[in-house]
């Protein structure tokens, strides 16, 4: 019997499912989609994700690192964000500097496959079982739990649920979740711009939403375009040349003109929280339990923490020799965790209502607010610390 299924292979299922073979578990991974490497001198994919400091930690600590280190992931040192009230380059926009903080870069951006395959074959190298199933309900008993698969059924002492927004694991161990839309999409797409992106990621937050460019390693940009849903029916109607015209006046051609290089994708936007991410054998990770705003680029950042403090916890237990599925064990990870990502989301909240869709005075005030963050070298520190992930309380492999 496995000590542990983790269902979902995404970035997050498989950061976990590796960690917990390497500290000596036997953990199958449930993943139905296949995953595969890009291949040298693809185009870049149009889904792509910034990780953070603590991400980068927690990626060499699993051994997934040398399987991204190459040319296909851009280490970017700086981040200007400006309120459409002012100008990109005057006084009243943000620049965040690693070199400010002391640090050689902010970041990566790179492709979410690429993260997931390099996640996966550390996991295989881990000595981890990879098994292209999808979860399809479960069964509770005394010592262990019984999980029913498109193929074969599975015995565990632990269930993890890494399964995404509508995870189904959530769903059969009766954990509710609160979910409400946006009413938002994201847009997203790669661009080449006029000038070149100087490894900054750049983000412009409008009345409508928030436009983000974030550089990548082949010298084009990533687009994230979060806007009401009726503006963004109306900018994917749009032909490539309308889309990239709408793209310059939003972009305040901060990076001059924009050319479209890949297809247009749009992604619904939810806020989802579960009050409980834990019961008897069975834990949440992720989006599973937890989904928040893309604009500041958290969500893959969350989860890795997730994984390292879920792997943490049980890897502890192991060694004293207790359940791992208890719910002592697992309670311990979700007081740790719920209250990081609460700090999180709540920040996130407080960014989009007030700079991307703010109008009162409060609003006004937090937009005139970027340009006192950026006269004050502390403030600008703690914002560029806050960026890196490396503020709260870290799991190990994070440090
Ligand atoms: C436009 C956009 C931009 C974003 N940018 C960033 C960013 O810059 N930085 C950042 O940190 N985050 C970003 N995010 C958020 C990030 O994409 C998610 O938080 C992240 O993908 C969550 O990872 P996960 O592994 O929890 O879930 P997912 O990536 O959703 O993976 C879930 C996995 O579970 C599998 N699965 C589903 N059902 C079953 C089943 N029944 N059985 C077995 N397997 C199953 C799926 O096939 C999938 O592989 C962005 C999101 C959006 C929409």
């Amino acid at each position: 019997m496995p000590d542990v299924v983790v269902v979902g292979g995404g970035p997050v299922g498989a950061c976990a499912a590796t960690l917990l073979a390497q500290a000596g578990l036997s953990v199958t991974l449930l993943e139905p989609q296949p995953v595969a490497a890009p291949e040298a001198g693809a185009a870049t994919d149009s889904r792509v994700v910034a990780l953070s400091r603590a991400s980068e930690r927690i990626l060499r600590s699993a051994g997934a690192w040398p399987g991204l280190a190459g040319s296909r992931v851009a280490a970017y040192e700086r981040m200007r964000v400006w309120h459409e009230r002012v100008a990109p380059f005057s006084e009243g926009a943000l620049l965040f500097d690693a070199a400010d903080a002391g640090e050689p870069n902010l970041g990566y951006i790179l492709e979410s496959r690429l993260l997931q395959w390099a996640l996966l074959d550390a996991f295989r190298r881990a000595g981890g079982r990879l098994e292209p199933l999808a979860f399809a309900g479960l069964e509770r008993g005394a010592d262990a739990l019984t999980v029913r698969t498109s193929g074969p059924p599975l015995t565990a002492r632990l269930l993890l649920g890494a399964d995404g927004a509508r995870s189904a694991v959530r769903e059969a161990a009766g954990l509710p979740a609160e979910v409400s839309a946006y009413r938002q999409r994201a847009l997203v797409a790669n661009v080449a711009t006029a000038r070149a992106h100087e490894l900054t990621a750049w983000q412009r937050f409008l009345r409508d939403g928030t436009l983000a460019f974030l550089p990548l390693a082949d010298g084009h940009s990533s687009i994230v375009w979060s806007v009401d849903e009726p503006r963004a029916r109306q900018l994917l109607a749009l032909s490539e040349g309308e889309f990239a015209a709408a793209l310059d006046a939003a972009s305040d051609l901060a990076l001059g003109n924009i050319t479209l290089v890949s297809e247009r994708r749009d992604f619904e936007l939810l806020r989802l929280h579960a009050p409980h991410y834990v019961s008897e054998r069975i834990a949440l990770l992720g989006d599973a339990a937890h989904v928040v705003h893309p604009l500041a680029g958290q969500g893959v950042n969350l989860g890795l923490l997730d994984a390292a403090a879920l792997a943490e916890g049980v890897a502890q237990a192991v060694r004293r020799r207790e359940d791992p599925g208890s719910l002592g064990v697992l309670r311990g990870y979700e007081r740790w965790r719920k209250s990081e990502v609460a700090l999180m989301a709540g920040a996130i909240e407080a960014f989009d209502r007030l700079l991307a869709h703010g109008t009162g005075p409060v609003a006004r005030l937090a937009q005139g607010g970027l340009a006192l963050v950026n006269r004050h070298e502390e403030l600008r520190r703690l914002f560029i610390r806050r960026a890196l992930g490396v503020t709260g309380e870290l799991p190990r492999a994070a440090r």
